[in-house]
């Protein structure tokens, strides 16, 4: 085999698969090393994917049980077979790896089977499991080895009984209690799949609100519809400790403000304090610049302080922690080492979170356009005043759209809806071609939809939303 390449992609997450594929397209001979036994990354093997399988099945288990009655579907028995759910999520990823697998066939990539280590700007050295180590060179090298979960500096992840994010999508059993570190969207989606299922779960969140980030009125209104659903917060508390006894941990924990200090023992401990970038010693090594979070700098052209070494994903200092930016830097990284213009707008990336309802935003907060002095008109509509989600008995949530004062230029949306992660991309289209309110309030929206409800509250940025 010629080890010579025109770009060489290491890791086959979203990013780097993507990055491989738009460099093979555009004609330059390509390879993508992968250590990880089947291709996809984080996302596919340990994340989006096992992740919304099992929320899908937990939901379909929790109508079943909650809601078919009331729609007049009577089901006799209902049992959870949560091997066999295991086994269907198993199957979707299986599907989903081999298809990158395939993809980079088509594209006449060849897969590195191996773990990669840059040796200097041009060479990659390759090791795999059995020891050989390989030399291959490049003409330019991309770095995608994505992140890793942390945890607190006190609490060892063992996998077992405190668990990341990987270990909790592979309980053999329903756990009795759990309790969750950390109400990101992680934290938060995997509580609703182990509640669902039977679970009694708390969440401890160090701030006073869930999903940092995210505008406070939906941040609030969510924390109250997962309220209702059963699962236990315990905000504006900082754990402390988690100690193992027999089968069982023990997590200590204090309240911010008051000091009080609480305990509770649990079956499992889930650690979703956050991911970090994948840094090998090798980065380190070379002096890859890296920021003061330890994710490697990058210019607007993902070119690392090293020339010829180019960055992107969930290892960058940009952006936040999701597939499709990943995806998104893939491709513009490829195109840009073409020599053609890539670009990632980073005001204009979705972030959805897929409870039930499913939570979801772009562009700017009103939090942060208080805080950048920016006038802006706000336009909501709730999804009580939706006739779809009515018929639907899905009216928890709302739309809220913000615009610019003077100009109506959308400049952020959010929004809590059983399928806010699909309508979502609508804001999205609107903002990348600078829309106004105005232009979303006349455009016609199939009826009934619940993106109407979009409009709706287009319409109510001019304060004349006709439903409500
Ligand atoms: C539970 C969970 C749920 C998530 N859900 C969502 C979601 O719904 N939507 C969303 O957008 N994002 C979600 N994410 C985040 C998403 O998975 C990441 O943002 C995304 O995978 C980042 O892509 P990446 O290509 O940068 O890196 P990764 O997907 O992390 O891929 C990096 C790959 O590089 C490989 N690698 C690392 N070092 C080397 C080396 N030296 N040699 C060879 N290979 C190497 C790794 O094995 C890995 O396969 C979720 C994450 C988790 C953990």
């Amino acid at each position: 085999m010629d080890n010579n390449f025109d770009v060489i992609v290491i890791g086959s997450g979203p990013g780097g698969y993507v990055a491989a594929i738009r460099s093979s397209q555009l004609g330059f001979k390509t390879a993508c090393i992968e250590s990880r036994k089947t291709l996809g990354g984080t996302c596919l093997n340990v994340g989006c994917i096992p992740s919304k399988s099992l929320l899908n099945a937990s939901e379909m288990y929790h109508k079943a049980q909650k809601e078919f009655d009331s729609l007049g579907i009577e089901v006799d028995k209902i049992k959870l077979n949560l091997s066999k759910m295991m086994d269907n999520k198993n199957k979707s990823v299986l599907n989903l790896t081999k298809g990158v697998e395939f993809l980079l066939k088509k594209n006449k990539i060849t897969h590195l089977k191996g773990k990669g280590l840059i040796k200097d700007k041009n060479t990659v050295q390759v090791s795999d499991k059995s020891g050989t180590k390989n030399i291959y060179k490049a003409k330019n090298i991309i770095i995608a080895t994505g992140s890793v979960p942390t945890s607190l500096p006190n609490i060892k992840i063992d996998e077992n009984i405190i668990v990341s994010s990987t270990g909790a999508l592979s309980f053999k059993e329903v756990p009795k209690d759990i309790v969750v570190i950390g109400g990101g969207y992680i934290g938060l989606e995997l509580s609703s799949v182990w509640k669902r299922l039977g679970s009694n779960v708390t969440v401890i969140e160090f701030l006073d609100h869930i999903i940092p980030g995210m505008d406070k009125d939906i941040s609030s209104e969510f924390l109250k519809i997962l309220n209702k659903q059963g699962i236990n917060f315990k905000l504006d508390s900082k754990v402390t400790n988690v100690n193992l006894i027999k089968n069982k941990a023990v997590v200590d924990f204090t309240h911010n403000k008051s000091q009080i200090r609480e305990r509770i023992e649990c079956d499992k401990v889930l650690v979703a304090v956050g991911r970090k970038s994948n840094i090998g010693y090798d980065i380190k090594n070379l002096g890859i610049k890296l920021n003061n979070k330890e994710k490697i700098q990058v210019n607007e052209k993902f070119e690392t302080s090293i020339k010829n070494i180019y960055a992107i994903g969930d290892v960058i200092d940009k952006g936040p922690m999701l597939a499709h930016k990943a995806e998104d830097e893939g491709i513009a990284v490829a195109e840009i080492i073409a020599g053609q213009a890539g670009h990632v707008n980073y005001n204009v990336i979705p972030a959805v979170i897929y409870t039930s309802p499913e939570v979801a935003m772009i562009g700017k907060t009103e939090e942060e356009l208080k805080k950048e002095n920016i006038k802006y008109k706000i336009g909501k509509f709730p999804f009580l005043a939706n006739s779809r989600a009515k018929v639907n008995n899905e009216t928890e949530g709302f739309v809220k759209i913000i615009a610019e004062s003077k100009t109506d230029k959308v400049l952020g949306m959010s929004l809590i809806c059983s399928v806010a992660g699909s309508l979502i991309s609508e804001l999205a289209i609107a903002m990348e071609f600078g829309a106004s309110a105005e232009d979303i309030a006349r455009t016609c929206h199939a009826h009934p939809t619940h993106s109407e409800a979009i409009k709706e509250a287009a319409m109510a940025v001019d304060k004349r939303p006709i439903h409500f």
